[in-house]
């Protein structure tokens, strides 16, 4: 088998990140006879400062050529004052548009060797496993916006057809998990999540009848993911929604640095990429925590390979590394042990491997 993969290192910790993500990339496709054509391209900050605009034409070709994209991290200080349509997010953004990448998949699950890192008492963290399903093309990230001298706004639009195609895709994973969705809105006060909430209760109804279906306003489902997270199984969200509560679910795993995910098309195309940003303030240092990245990569075989054993093999190696006791800065500070550089954790990784 063969597949090939577009590599989008990006700036800040994106490039650190991505090298152990590579190297685990290619040391579990030889072990599985997987040919691997791997380039790179770029995106963001890196490619203003090289091509005058965040995501570059050739970018653009290469991904969409690709069986799978995996992307480190996008954006930094350097890069603030630049025209809106110019800053390195905005080169994401775009590459989620022109993908079509409409389904984010954000895992959190709790290692009981990192609870000392959440914030959270140990009893509420153990047995939480949840996968909280992003809307990422709508909203009012993509909505309509304008300022003058005095005023600014944003627009959140959604259609019947992007609420239905994200229920539709938690509603799937959801049979293949505990059969349980909580979908979250504000149908209290916006008209959008009105929507979204007649709609989600009609797909579910009618096409899923065999789940359990919740629904929770976003203020209170923030504070559910603290006092009962592991009664959750899978979260279903708008785009806003989704970016806010997947940080505060980060919380859960005890570390930003520690989470991945995957933002699919309806063709199969996938970015996958972790949850954190570029952390200009440990940029260059060596210290980043590669397992978002890594275990980005496990999702990369799994959806877009359909490689799922190479993916739980990469897992087990990033729960087995953790579990020695291994971890990096950010981590490490908690117990106030010893940490890692990122290559160190790598090798560490690759060495369980
Ligand atoms: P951030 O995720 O970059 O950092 C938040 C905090 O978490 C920082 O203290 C950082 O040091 C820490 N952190 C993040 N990842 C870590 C890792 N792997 N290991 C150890 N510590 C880690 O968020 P921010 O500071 O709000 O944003 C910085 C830049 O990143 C901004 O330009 C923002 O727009 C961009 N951003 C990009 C993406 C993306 O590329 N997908 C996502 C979020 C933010």
């Amino acid at each position: 088998m063969s597949a090939s993969v577009v590599i989008l290192p990006g700036d800040g910790i994106g490039p650190e990140v991505s090298v152990q993500a590579c190297r685990v990339l290619e040391t579990i496709a030889a072990r599985i006879d997987l040919k691997l054509k791997l380039e790179e391209a770029l995106i963001g900050g890196a490619a203003i400062d090289s091509t005058g605009g965040p995501l570059p034409a050739e970018t653009l070709e290469m991904c969409r050529e690709a069986d799978a994209i995996f992307l480190g991290a996008v954006g930094g200080p350097q890069w603030a004052d630049v025209d809106v349509d110019l800053r390195p997010e905005q080169g994401l953004l775009d590459l989620r548009r022109s993908l079509g990448l409409f389904a984010n998949l954000r895992p959190v699950k709790t290692l009981p060797a990192l609870a000392a890192a959440s914030p959270l008492r140990a009893e509420r963290l153990a047995g939480v496993d949840i996968i909280i399903v992003r809307e990422l093309t709508g909203g009012i990230y993509f909505g309509k916006r304008g300022r003058s001298e005095t005023e600014a706004f944003d627009t959140c639009e959604y259609s019947v057809y992007e609420i239905e195609r994200i229920c539709r895709i938690a509603g799937r994973l959801a049979m293949q998990r505990r059969k349980k969705v909580t979908s979250v809105d504000k149908a209290n006060v916006l008209e959008t999540s009105r929507l979204w909430r007649e709609t989600a209760t009609r797909v579910y109804k009618d096409e899923f009848p065999e789940l359990e279906v919740e629904h929770l306003y976003i203020d209170a489902a923030t504070m559910h993911l603290l006092s009962r997270p592991a009664e959750f199984d899978l979260m279903v969200m708008d785009n806003m929604f989704g970016d806010i509560l997947t940080d505060e679910a980060s919380m859960l795993a005890g570390s930003l640095g520690v989470l991945p995910s995957a933002s699919l098309s309806v063709t199969g195309t996938g970015v996958f990429e972790p949850i954190h940003g570029s952390a200009p303030d440990i940029a260059g240092r060596g210290i980043a925590n590669p397992c978002g990245a890594i275990l980005s990569i496990a999702m990369l075989l799994r959806h877009a390979l359909n490689l799922g054993d190479a993916a739980d093999q990469v897992e087990s190696a990033v729960r087995k590394t953790l579990e020695s006791g291994a971890r990096t800065a950010d981590l490490a500070a908690v117990g106030g042990g010893e940490s890692l550089s990122t290559s160190a954790f790598g090798d560490a990784v690759l060495a369980q491997l």
